[in-house]
């Protein structure tokens, strides 16, 4: 029954079937039935017609036909039905299909009307509302919550407007019986969580007859969703505890150790010893390490990162780290450069830039196992890049990687190298659990000490004056400024001119000798980036403007003031991503959104939020809510994304409640082999086709 190809179906026909299945993908009957409302229409109250104001939004009346006559001439001509019940009287119109529906409609039988009161002259109409028989049979149809389904143009004009398609559900349904719905859910889960069967929930998300049938349906439909993505996770977990082999660092060596003994420029914070023991942890364990490393900026990740290569180095492994951007694998360079001088550790950068005959150079050298340590950016991954004995790969800002990228990390190395993922986008902990349900998190949750929270303040354009009279003051107080401009790709010429413009007037607020700009966009050439931004870093300028090339990862502690331009225009990571650029040094540091005055009502959250709170995690909360799942850093590609139903942003507790489930199953059951969980194992094997393995690829 649910794999009857829809042509089959009565109602649809091979015409039809080829606009379905081109325009929405739905080839059989089971296509079909998950193809859900996107919304509801309640229908289950009637209202009188006395009681009909304009403002209403729709009504559903009950009534006969008393009168009707088509009016008008040529393009005001229209069909003029006086519809009535026991309270009084009102008109329905019809502009387009007139005469069909002057045919149709017979005086004195029972009709139910839904539609959108408006006024004309002063009076109530309804025009083109929806038009019912009523009887037995259409009552319960349309006493109802009644979904409404997504269509397209080329659906209407085959008649599967929002109607037309629930006309065809409403076949599949009607001729669908408790056998042809495979449960996947075992009685036992079924009770426990008090869940309707999954034959009820395909009848009822399409056709509940009232809200609480509805919730029943959808709670349901979402459970069993994050249940097996859960399941899934959660056993490929346990799968690599026990067959992933990784290699194993036995010991913490010479270059750790003196590291830590003489050569740390501060005390680590207890966050960071903690997330640098689990690591050990992991280094030991002869299993593959896929850690996610989430802190929030400026917590420290850099020095765990540096600490973990120095652990690969010990034990006779090269280690690589891999950042986004060219600014800041030179960043990260200089940093590991710095600190690794006095143990004599070789390392070098490889990115797009670097010269040929030096490449020549550090790809001979890493080839023969000399080289032990590289930074650089995607130019790593790149074929010709051959490893000695590649043991550990560091990835900073993991959101811009993609999963094929990483993959080919994996690949060099005969067995597949550790894996540190470092991500400053706090992800929330709903969200964490099902896209990394099968990595391990550690969470820096502390900053290093002796940070004042930095202050943020909204102000909107009319008050620039004052922001530039702040700037200079603390000029003269010897900090630095980054000023930032909104660059979206889109409209990106505009952009150019609006940071120019923005770069002209600061120009004239702050003219030189005084004050020293540098300015840093993306059309600059990498030496001109270089240049500007090191000029900014030994203090030779005031003042940074920038795009959001500056976003991620750069260090310039003195710098105490952000002000972001057109700050409406930023989504909420990336405005506390922006922020955490200053606060790195003992200063107060400030943030300084500005925007136009008028905003709609997310950007006033937006910017709320951000003055309001520091914690990345609250950030990424309300981002998330604000945006769904799918535009948060890099899950497009996960692929355990494409859910139907579910809402990372809203089911929280649903997820909890289903990975307990999960959990539970699994501690009974490690292995799936007992008959009573047959189903699961056949459902994972379903799911299994088309998902992307997460450990496989971390
Ligand atoms: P992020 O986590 O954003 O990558 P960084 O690693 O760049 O943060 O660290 C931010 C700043 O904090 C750097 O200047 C770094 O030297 C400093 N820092 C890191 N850990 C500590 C610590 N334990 N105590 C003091 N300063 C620290
Ligand atoms: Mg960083």
């Amino acid at each position: 029954m649910l794999t009857t190809p829809i042509e089959y179906v009565k109602g649809i026909g091979p015409v039809r079937a080829e606009v379905l299945k081109s325009e929405l993908n739905i080839f059989t009957c089971a296509d079909l039935l998950n193809y859900f409302p996107f919304r509801y229409v309640d229908r289950t109250k009637f209202n009188k017609i006395v009681e009909l104001e304009e403002e209403m939004p729709f009504v559903q009346l009950r009534g006969v036909v008393h009168a009707l006559e088509i009016v008008g001439v040529k393009h005001t001509k229209r069909l003029v039905v006086v519809f009535k019940d026991n309270t009084g009287f009102v008109e329905l119109v019809w502009f387009k299909g007139y005469n069909y529906m002057a045919q149709k409609l017979k005086l004195g039988i029972e009709y139910v009307v839904f539609g959108k009161p408006s006024s004309f002259k002063g009076r109530i109409n309804l025009a083109h509302p929806d038009i019912d028989v009523l009887n037995e049979e259409s009552f319960k149809f349309l006493n109802a919550f009644q979904g409404v389904y997504n269509s397209t143009e080329k659906l209407k004009v085959r008649g599967l407007n929002s109607d037309g398609i629930r006309r065809v559900i409403k076949t599949v349904i009607d001729n669908l019986k408790e056998e042809h719905v495979y449960e996947n859910l075992s009685l036992e889960l079924l009770e426990k969580h008090d869940l309707c069967s999954r034959f009820v929930a395909y009848q009822k998300i399409h056709f509940p007859a009232n809200e609480i049938e509805l919730k029943r349906a959808i709670y349901r439909i979402k459970f069993e969703e994050l249940f097996f993505i859960q399941l899934k996770l959660l056993k490929s977990n346990k799968l690599r505890n026990t067959v992933s082999k990784g290699f194993v660092f036995s010991k913490v060596g010479e270059l750790f150790n003196e590291f830590f003994a003489n050569h740390l420029p501060f005390q680590l914070t207890n966050a960071q010893k903690k997330v640098l023991k689990e690591i050990r942890i992991d280094l030991g364990k002869g299993r593959q390490m896929n850690r996610l490393i989430q802190g929030d900026v400026g917590s420290g990740k850099t020095m765990v990162a540096l600490m973990s290569t120095l652990l690969a180095l010990d034990n006779g492994f090269q280690a690589c780290l891999m950042a986004p951007t060219e600014i800041l694998a030179q960043q990260h360079f200089q940093t590991f450069s710095e600190l690794l001088k006095p143990l004599g550790v070789a390392l070098e950068i490889l990115t797009g830039s670097t010269k040929t005959k030096n490449r020549k150079i550090i790809l001979q050298n890493l080839k023969s196992g000399e080289l032990k340590l590289l930074i650089g950016t995607h130019a790593l991954i790149e074929d010709p890049v051959v490893f000695n004995n590649l043991g550990l790969v560091v990835i900073d800002e993991q959101h811009r990687f993609g999963v094929a990228q990483r993959a080919k990390l994996h690949a060099k190395n005969t067995t597949p190298p550790h894996m540190l993922i470092m991500t400053a986008t706090p992800i929330p902990r709903t969200l964490a659990m099902t896209l990394y349900g099968d990595l391990d998190v550690s969470v820096i949750d502390e900053l290093p000490p002796g940070r004042k929270p930095i202050k943020t303040l909204h102000f909107t354009e009319s008050h620039r004056l004052r922001v530039f009279g702040f700037m200079k003051d603390e000029i003269a107080k010897g900090r630095q400024i980054y000023v930032v401009f909104p660059l979206i790709e889109e409209s990106e010429k505009l952009d150019y001119q609006n940071l120019q413009q923005g770069y002209d007037n600061l120009l004239n607020e702050f003219p030189p000798p005084n004050y020293q700009i540098s300015i840093v966009h993306g059309k600059l050439s990498n030496e001109q980036k270089e240049m500007e931004m090191k000029r900014f870093i030994e203090n030779q300028t005031q003042i940074m403007v920038a795009t959001t090339v500056i976003e991620v990862g750069v260090n310039v502690p003195n710098a105490s003031v952000m002000v972001i331009e057109s700050a409406e225009r930023f989504g909420l990571s990336q405005l506390h991503q922006l922020r955490g650029r200053v606060g790195r040094g003992a200063e107060q540091s400030y943030c300084i959104l500005s925007t136009g005055v008028k905003l709609s009502n997310d950007s006033k959250l937006r910017m709320k939020t951000m003055v309001d709170s520091n914690d990345g995690f609250y950030i990424s909360e309300v981002d998330l809510k604000l945006r769904g799942p799918g535009d948060i850093g890099g899950t497009q590609q996960s692929g355990v994304m494409d859910l139907k139903l579910a809402n990372l942003a809203q089911d929280g507790e649903i997820l909890q409640m289903a990975r307990l489930a999960a959990e539970n199953i699994l501690s009974l059951d490690e292995n799936l082999s007992r008959p009573e969980h047959l189903v699961y194992v056949n459902e994972l094997n379903k799911v299994e086709a088309n998902k992307p393995n997460w450990s496989k690829i971390g």
